[in-house]
């Protein structure tokens, strides 16, 4: 009897043969359909697994293939992505070389990025990780604080990591962690000793730890709300941080060292050169310090690189350009539901102005994008249509409506 249950059944879940599509015989059991393809994707999440943060297997890419590579993503900043190529390459290096006591020891290089909101900062550090097959997080420098203060500890930067390393200690230890904000931890006064800075120069202090190289005891879980959760040692020598901020009034500092540097007989010629629209292209390490960045961070963080701003030629390009850019993607949508999508090139100019004109960056072409295809996408595919073109005059009257017009007003 017991035999014969067993031959009618699947010997996973239990389902009779009359409930499923398939039975597959075995030797001494059956498998139904459902459960070979749950069996299936488990294998496949696996093999994922295994394999996101294998270096092994990654070819190393040369600075210009990763340049190349970040092209597709990241339109301008071209300084910053041949100095972040260089970086990641040499980062890669240090990974997969063998540990060899007589050698000389190649450092990590932290690089801090400076440019205004908007500009691809973390877009570059996405791209990156995307390419690099190590596990990487981006974090906000503004929810920590110094530990016993309200707020995150330090630590969570890297419980975070290890979960976007599925706990994988190893992978975690060679893994890139984003940084935001770094500007909001700057001492707030010049005068270290002031008052109590919570969340700046203590902050500041406790991430030294980390950039600096150290083993450093991480809550699994994050947080101070499991005291009797186990730590996780983690050693950081090997994970790449990359710091972003934008810095606002830098530009102030920056101008005063110039002028200051320049005053002389040669002075006046010297200025000329200087590209007033610009100056954060003259970023230079003391220029951290004076915006309140402890000197000792600023040695941990070797490689700064300076983001352009974006200008109306360059927000053009990144809403038609990119991979996966804001113009691509609705024309995916719309081809779903077989309608062809097109932008005149008047409507992409329009709205090219509108993100300049709300000073909203390249942050501002999604949002802006929304307001004016959010009938199309509502409207369309319950309509009969092959084809919509967005006219300039199609734009205004769709933006003009919405409630986007009030951040014009902020
Ligand atoms: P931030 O510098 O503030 O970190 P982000 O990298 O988050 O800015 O940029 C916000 C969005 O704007 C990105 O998701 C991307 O779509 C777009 N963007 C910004 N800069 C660029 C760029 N240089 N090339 C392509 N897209 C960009």
């Amino acid at each position: 009897m017991a035999g014969k249950d067993r031959s009618d059944k699947c010997s996973f879940c239990g389902r009779e043969k009359r409930e499923v599509n398939l039975l597959i015989a075995g030797i001494d059991g059956h498998i139904c359909d459902r459960c070979a393809e749950q069996a299936h994707s488990i294998i496949q999440e696996e093999i994922k697994k295994d394999s996101s943060f294998d270096l092994d297997g990654a070819k190393l890419l040369k600075p210009k293939e990763i340049k190349e590579f970040l092209d597709q993503y990241v339109i301008g900043q071209d300084q910053a992505k041949k100095i972040l190529s260089v970086s990641v390459y040499n980062h890669y290096k240090r990974l997969t070389q063998p540990f060899d006591d007589d050698e000389t020891e190649i450092e990590k290089s932290n690089i801090i990025l400076v440019g205004e909101t908007g500009t691809g900062k973390t877009l570059l550090a996405r791209t990156i990780a995307k390419m690099l097959h190590v596990p990487f997080t981006i974090v906000d420098a503004t929810v920590l604080t110094e530990a016993g203060y309200v707020g995150e500890d330090i630590e969570s930067l890297l419980t975070r990591l290890l979960q976007a390393a599925d706990y994988n200690v190893e992978a975690a230890e060679r893994g890139i962690v984003f940084v935001d904000e770094i500007d909001k931890i700057a001492r707030k006064s010049d005068n270290p000793s002031i008052t109590r800075d919570v969340s700046g120069e203590g902050v500041q202090q406790g991430l030294l730890k980390l950039l600096e190289g150290s083993i450093v005891n991480v809550p699994p879980q994050g947080g101070r709300k499991h005291p009797e959760q186990k730590l996780i040692p983690v050693d950081t020598k090997n994970i790449l941080f990359i710091c972003g901020g934008a810095f606002d009034g830098i530009e102030r500092k920056i101008a005063n060292r110039l002028n200051t540097k320049v005053i002389g007989y040669s002075a006046a010629k010297e200025t000329q050169r200087i590209e007033r629209e610009n100056l954060l292209q003259y970023i230079a390490p003391q220029d951290l310090k004076s915006f309140g960045l402890i000197p000792e961070i600023i040695g941990r963080l070797p490689v700064l690189v300076h983001l352009d701003p974006l200008d109306e030629d360059a927000l053009r390009r990144i809403l038609t350009e990119p991979k996966n850019s804001v113009i691509k993607q609705y024309k995916k949508l719309f081809q779903i539901d077989d309608i062809k999508l097109d932008f005149d090139e008047e409507a992409l100019q329009y709205i090219v102005e509108k993100a300049v004109e709300f000073k909203l960056g390249a942050r501002g072409l999604r949002s802006i994008c929304e307001s004016i295809m959010n009938d199309a996408m509502f409207d369309s595919p319950s309509e009969k249509i092959e084809e919509l073109k967005i006219t300039r005059e199609y734009a205004e009257e769709k933006l003009v409506r919405s409630s986007i017009q009030r951040l014009k007003a902020g």
